[in-house]
């Protein structure tokens, strides 16, 4: 698997586990990202980019934490 991993990496190219798709009763969350083939209006409408972690970005003082 590590190898797998390695090897696409190098290539730039990912395999989709189609098996996958509809696990879960439910559609994956890639699911339109990965039946785009890159269609930028599909990745602009229903996705952003956001930093690792960004939940435990420590916010600016002043401005108010959420509740959960
Ligand atoms: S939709 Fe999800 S499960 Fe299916 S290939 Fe894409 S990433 Fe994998």
């Amino acid at each position: 698997m590590t190898q797998a991993f390695l090897d696409a990496r190098r290539r730039g190219v990912f395999y989709q586990n189609t098996s996958f798709c509809f696990n879960y009763q439910r559609p994956c969350p890639y699911f339109a990202l990965c039946r785009s083939n890159g269609n930028p209006n599909v990745i602009e409408n229903f996705y952003q980019r956001a930093e690792p972690n960004e939940e435990l970005r420590v916010l600016p003082a002043g401005v108010p934490t959420p509740a959960f």
